[in-house]
């Protein structure tokens, strides 16, 4: 969960300046965290605050959660039609395809105790606001791959599963010229998973994320949410990253990370 507020937090100036290259300065003192943060900590505390087995339940509290994170945390870059269902206070799905459901999906990984329940936990967090098919892949997609991740799996391993929901032939360097902004699951999942196949560490995954331009934030987020689950965070960035994370956002990821 912490991997994933990194890669927001490390991704949020690049959103609309895209920087296509690994060398730049993690922590530009402009960082800050945005929707992709705060989302994750909603789910999150969703998760704690749910009987499990209850996935109507979950649902329930996650609407009521993202309602909650979403007017303590206002204009943080959310899509203009979440932003929508927040002020109207909506709770119905609005049929979104878009990465929102993949970047705030990383806390079910770590609560679940079976890829099933990962993947059952993962499709009911999409479907209360990104209801189309493609929003539910993604966030099964990136869960699956964090679960593997924290598992202890290889790369190999998580590339295979990744694979059943989209092709990753494809390489950093062959797509970083051409590639754009595009916040469809299906154009920023994969190139996130890629991010963290190709790196050499939870670092380098941020650093890749991030050179390939596009939604930044978003893709290192995901990028990051592996990445931490497979190699762990290095202690100095976990303290770079302190200062930046506040509020009810930095109460849940406390609680949670105390838990798992
Ligand atoms: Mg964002």
């Amino acid at each position: 969960m912490l991997g994933a507020m990194i890669g927001d937090i490390v991704g949020s100036v690049y959103e609309w300046n895209n920087w296509k290259d690994k060398r730049f300065k993690l922590f530009h003192p402009q960082c800050r965290m945005t929707d992709d943060s705060v989302m994750t900590a909603a789910v999150a505390s969703a998760l704690l605050s749910s009987d499990l087995t209850d996935l109507e339940m979950f649902k329930e509290n996650l609407v009521a959660e993202m309602h909650r994170f979403g007017k303590a945390y206002p204009g943080l870059g959310y899509g203009p039609r979440f932003e929508k269902w927040l002020v109207q206070g909506s709770t119905k799905p609005y049929g979104s395809l878009a990465n929102g459901s993949a970047m705030r999906v990383s806390p079910v990984a770590w609560v679940a105790e079976t890829m099933e329940e990962c993947l059952a936990l993962a499709k009911a967090s999409a479907e209360v606001t990104h209801d189309h098919p493609d929003g539910i892949a993604g966030a099964q997609a990136l869960a699956g791959a964090v679960f593997l991740a924290k598992m202890g799996e290889r790369k190999e391993v998580i590339r295979d599963f990744v694979e059943n929901y989209y092709s990753l032939d494809f390489t950093l360097d062959g797509i970083r010229e051409e590639y754009q902004f595009d916040v469809s699951c299906a154009g920023s999942v994969p190139q996130a998973i890629v991010a963290f196949l190709e790196a050499t560490g939870f670092e380098d995954a941020i650093r890749n994320a991030v050179s390939i331009g596009g939604d930044s934030d978003t893709i290192a987020c995901m990028a990051g949410a592996v990445a931490a689950a497979f190699y762990g965070i290095p202690k100095d960035i976990r303290e770079e990253a302190g200062p930046f994370i506040d509020g009810e956002v930095r109460n849940v990821l406390d609680r949670f990370t105390r838990l798992y």
